[in-house]
């Protein structure tokens, strides 16, 4: 496939200035690069969620499921499953992945379910006008809270890291080139690999400037190093004014998921059978 084939005809009806266009090309680079390598396209499955995210779907042309809020995990879940040679990639959004399917990321990182889950974190529910979501800071104003949210947002690495993840990373829709080298790293590693983007969304909750003067690349970081990584994951608190770190924060390898499954022997049931002799146990 050639570039320009990667990418649809379908309407483009993200906002300018939109993050989510940089996420769509970094992951069309990397999906090339892995085609010049030899790896057949056809062999990857992208699933998205619901939210301005979600219409990466339409805009990539490869296999593709448009799933429902919250349940992009479990979705790329079963289909890698179900044919564990494709490479399955999840985008997910803030509201996807954080809120409405929070158990699904827990038990991803628990299980080491060999897919890749990019969360495009503009910290705002953005395809419903700008209510807050689990990674809002303190006091945002949108249209849920106008007076400001009471709560503080939680720090989705650090959960990721506690529930077991084996690939945690945190890049920025505002760095290109790192945003890609990370995806591709995590989309070789064999596991549950999780990017966290922090993705501008210009219309509701336009980040740049902050960002940008607190951002810096992870450098002398040991990925192997649960507490290191602990302790650079804790700097940022998605609130208030620390420096943000990106890069790949933390790497190891682990049995996944699909792996233990299909050393299990398989046993046949016949449901029906077996519901019918409890029944007739009962009678
Ligand atoms: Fe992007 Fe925000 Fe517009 Fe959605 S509302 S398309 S996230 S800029
Ligand atoms: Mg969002």
């Amino acid at each position: 496939m050639t570039r320009s084939s990667l990418i649809t005809d379908a309407q483009n009806t993200w906002c300018p200035g939109c993050g989510n266009f940089m996420i769509l090309f970094a992951l069309r680079n990397v999906l090339e690069a892995l085609s010049e390598e030899g790896r057949s396209l056809d062999s990857v499955v992208l699933v998205s969620g619901i939210g301005c995210h979600a219409k990466i779907a339409d805009y990539m042309n490869i296999n593709s499921f448009y799933s429902i809020h919250g349940r992009t995990i479990p979705v790329a879940t079963g289909i890698q499953l179900a044919n564990p040679d494709l490479t399955v990639i999840a985008c997910a959004g803030d509201g996807d992945a954080y809120a409405e399917g929070l158990d699904h990321l827990v038990f991803a990182a628990k299980r080491n379910v060999d897919i890749t889950l990019l969360v495009h974190n503009n910290r705002v529910y953005g395809l419903t006008t700008g209510q807050y979501t689990p990674t809002s800071p303190l006091g945002f104003r949108g249209r849920s809270t106008p007076g400001g949210t009471i709560e503080e947002p939680f720090n989705p690495l650090e959960l990721v890291l506690a529930s077991g993840g084996t690939f945690i990373a945190r890049e920025s829709s505002l760095q290109m080139d790192s945003l890609q080298e990370t995806i591709m790293e995590a989309i070789r590693h064999r596991g549950f690999s999780y990017v966290d983007i922090l993705q501008i969304c210009a219309t509701y909750f336009n980040m740049t400037s902050y960002y940008r003067e607190r951002m810096y690349r992870l450098k002398d970081h040991d990925e192997s190093d649960f507490d290191q990584a602990c302790d650079r994951m804790r700097e940022w608190d998605y609130n208030g004014d620390a420096p943000i770190g990106l890069g790949i924060f933390y790497r190891r390898e682990k049995d996944t998921f699909g792996g233990r499954l299909s050393g299990r022997k398989t046993v046949a049931v016949d449901r029906e059978s077996a519901i019918r002799k409890i029944l007739d146990e009962r009678r």
